[in-house]
């Protein structure tokens, strides 16, 4: 399955910091040695990219980049829990970038207040483990999916809007893996549906994100059974879960070309 290449010992402070996921034997050191060991490329740092960067970091990623353009909003602050009220007016990845150096110093945080596209994101796919998707609009998505096929990146997607959240995992280094063209085809008339307009339940983007960060350790670790090729649907009037099986689209343009 490939991933990152453990080389690190790790010390006292780390055995500490740790402990609670090394005493898990699906995890252990070895798990451990692999987190920080790992390149996460994080999208967005909104409010699905707050809870993935914050568990994260406090996992012990070892390399975390954090792309976004905006800055903090004094309307992000309902939800985007890694932002604070001082953060008003900075860029959201420099204000994200001092809450994870807080909660965890060793971690290497990569801060890129820029609308990466084209040979950039291809470039920060290729030296990245796993690709979380954090964003809010179509077109980024799509170019992020196109990114991850090419080298066949790992991409952890989520989405949350209203009280409606998805999650799927496309793990492109195995055979017959959808892509998210699959699902979502560019071409289609999908009504794009923003927070900016629709709203959203603060807390439904915390359980995404922190979903997005769980589905993320595990493809970087390998262990358990990632949401590789199913999209989960969470309503969160209700809490109901459904997990819906995907198919690889035979003539889809991006994964079949
Ligand atoms: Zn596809």
């Amino acid at each position: 399955m490939g991933g990152p290449d453990p080389k690190i010992d790790l010390n006292d402070e780390q055995l500490l910091r740790y402990s609670r996921h090394i005493l898990l034997p699906e995890i252990g050191i070895d798990g451990q040695e692999k987190l920080l060991a790992a390149h996460a490329l994080v999208i967005g740092a909104g409010g699905l990219g707050s809870p993935v960067s914050l568990y994260l970091a406090a996992s012990g990623v070892g390399r975390i980049t954090l792309c976004d353009h905006d800055q903090v909003d004094l309307t992000n602050l309902q939800r985007q829990i890694v932002h604070t009220t001082e953060s008003i007016g900075k860029a959201k990845v420099v204000s994200a970038q001092q809450a994870l150096a807080r909660i965890n110093p060793e971690v290497e945080v990569q801060a890129l207040p820029e609308r990466v596209e084209g040979a950039r994101l291809e470039e920060l796919v290729k030296s990245a483990d796993v690709v979380v998707d954090a964003t809010d609009n179509f077109a980024t998505r799509h170019a992020i999916n196109r990114a991850c096929v090419k080298f066949r990146k790992p991409l952890v997607s989520g989405a949350a809007v209203r009280f409606d959240g998805q999650l799927a995992v496309f793990d492109l280094r195995r055979e017959g893996s959808p892509c998210y063209n699959c699902l979502f085809p560019e071409q289609g008339d999908l009504e794009e549906m923003r927070c900016a307009v629709m709203g959203v339940f603060a807390p439904l983007v915390g359980i995404i994100g922190s979903m997005q960060a769980a589905e993320a350790l595990k493809v970087i670790m390998g262990i358990g059974e990632p949401l590789q090729g199913r999209l989960l649907l969470l309503d969160a009037l209700t809490m109901q879960i459904r997990t819906v099986k995907l198919n690889r689209d035979p003539a889809c343009k991006v994964c079949s070309a």
